[in-house]
């Protein structure tokens, strides 16, 4: 126990806090300004909004300030508008792609309180694990050679026994699985982490394994939401550890990084005004916005009241506008809407801009190898909207134009943090992103996929390849002989 509080006490760095603030001592989420800039309640004029949507298709970030005078149209012509310049933006910097992953919990101990989790310490209706390494290979095995993932963000509570070192051993552990598949090996090869908020020295451990994304969720940008929601003492509780986290990660040499809000835990307008800040703030900080942004909304949890009846439920309508007003106000950032939300939203939301969905996901800890396919809510924090596996997003991806990439190969390139920032606003990235997807998107439906997923897939896949001979004839001759050798049986070929 003692060594516990020890190490509890030591986890917030103070110094890494205070060089992060302004010289007045303030942080970045003026509440004082959002308010203002919410205040008023009238109809923006149909000229103004389209000067910042035009702003947005140049894939040029908004001002708060834009962003919600965008949030005070109603009119229903202009919203038709809005949503669809967000999905043009979408097209113009990430094509008809769509990247697939799986999230991957490894521990469900916590010293946290957090009062919309299902793994909060108080909660005893929840089984607490933590993976040793060889149920971490196990889970991975299942992902990478039963399904086809290339992509995980692994999960951690907060806890000692999930530390830095233990984060970075799981990293190393997922990525030396090898596992033999219908044609080729399966391979994860990007680990995204969502974690608690770390320090430079422990980043710089994370980074130094390979870590793709980092991922830390505000959970509520209003400061008097998130000290109601985490009580006082725990490590959570404190606004600006979490506030600063993504410096502390652009500091340790870790540039594509996610930030979000839980949407449902406050005003959803205020979230996406603090979110903008947060993105504003990091283009400021380091000339790089967020990787990703996403927006987790709040799911039911085992023995979880605050669940039942929250005062701040963000309804389908609300959250299709979130969306949208996200995809234009950061133009260049990937958007992730996880399983959380259900098959029809995710229909609905997918049309906006939407960059990334995971699929077949199971948030059990354990769940991938158990083969568990119900839900079983005393292992997982959260219940999931969208169970659906794999092949049957992808047939319904594939239908609806969108071709799933499981590409990697820009990480692995060394096209992360300013330098794929550039090419995505100037859509360069895009190209070499669709030839790989192609790529990828063919070896997946060989290795895996259903025959009817597998005859979706392949006149889709037709088009694509028609489009690449028609518009990039000189590219053309290197990348056909890829697809031959790909439909040859050779695996992991990339530009
Ligand atoms: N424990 C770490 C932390 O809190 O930073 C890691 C992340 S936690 C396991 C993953 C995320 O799940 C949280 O940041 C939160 O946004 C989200 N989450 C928590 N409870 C949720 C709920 N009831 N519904 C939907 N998402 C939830
Ligand atoms: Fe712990 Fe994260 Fe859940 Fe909070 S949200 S109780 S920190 S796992």
């Amino acid at each position: 126990m003692e060594a516990k509080n020890n190490w509890m006490k030591a986890r917030i760095a103070p110094a890494e806090i205070e060089k992060y603030l302004r010289a007045d001592g303030t942080d970045f989420v003026d509440d004082a300004e959002i308010l203002r800039l919410l205040a008023p309640a009238g109809e923006p004029e149909a000229a103004q909004v389209r000067e910042i949507v035009a702003k947005a298709q140049a894939v040029q970030a908004l001002s708060q300030a834009e962003l919600a005078t965008l949030m005070r149209v109603r009119d229903p012509e202009l919203w038709a508008e809005m949503r669809a310049a967000a999905g043009a933006i979408k097209r113009k910097v990430y094509d008809n792609r769509i990247v697939t992953f799986a999230p991957l919990y490894l521990s469900s101990k916590c010293v946290n309180d957090c009062a919309y989790c299902g793994l909060r310490r108080s909660n005893p209706a929840v089984e607490r694990r933590v993976l040793t390494m060889d149920e971490v290979r196990a889970e991975t095995e299942a992902l990478a050679g039963q399904l086809g993932h290339k992509r995980l963000i692994v999960v951690y509570g907060e806890h000692p026994e999930s530390d830095v070192d233990y984060i970075a051993e799981s990293i190393r552990t997922v990525y030396s699985v090898k596992v033999q598949t219908r044609k080729g090996i399966g391979q994860i090869r990007r680990v995204n982490v969502n974690a608690a908020p770390l320090r430079v020295d422990e980043l710089k451990i994370l980074h130094g394994c390979g870590l793709g994304t980092f991922q830390v969720f505000q959970e509520t940008y209003d400061r008097r939401a998130y000290a109601r929601l985490h009580p006082a003492g725990t490590i959570k509780s404190d606004f600006r550890w979490r506030l600063t986290a993504m410096h502390r990660a652009q500091e340790a040499g870790i540039d594509d990084n996610g930030i979000g809000a839980l949407y449902g835990l406050s005003d959803w307008r205020f979230e996406l005004l603090g979110q903008q800040a947060h993105a504003l703030e990091m283009e400021r900080f380091c000339g790089i916005g967020p990787h990703t942004l996403s927006f987790p909304r709040l799911e039911p949890a085992v023995n979880t009241p605050f669940l039942e009846n929250p005062e701040w439920r963000v309804s389908d309508d609300d959250f299709e506008r979130i969306v949208t007003l996200a995809r234009l106000a950061v133009p260049y950032a990937g958007l992730i809407v996880t399983a959380r939300e259900s098959p029809e939203m995710r229909r609905r939301l997918l049309p906006l801009g939407v960059t990334q969905m995971d699929a077949a996901s199971n948030v059990g800890v354990g769940a991938y190898a158990d083969g568990q396919e119900k839900q079983k809510g005393e292992r997982q924090q959260f219940i999931l909207g969208d169970p659906r596996g794999l092949d049957e997003c992808i047939r319904e991806w594939a239908a609806a134009g969108c071709i799933t990439s499981f590409c990697t190969a820009g990480y692995r390139c060394g096209r992360t943090g300013k330098c794929i920032m550039d090419l995505l606003r100037s859509g360069a990235e895009g190209k070499f992103c669709k030839l790989n997807a192609i790529l990828t998107f063919k070896e997946w439906l060989d290795d895996f996929a259903t025959p009817e997923t597998q005859a979706v897939g392949e006149a889709l896949l037709q088009k694509e390849l028609d489009e690449v001979r028609r518009t990039q004839p000189k590219i053309w001759p290197a990348f056909s002989a890829n697809v031959a050798r790909i439909v040859a049986g050779e695996r992991d070929l990339y530009f």
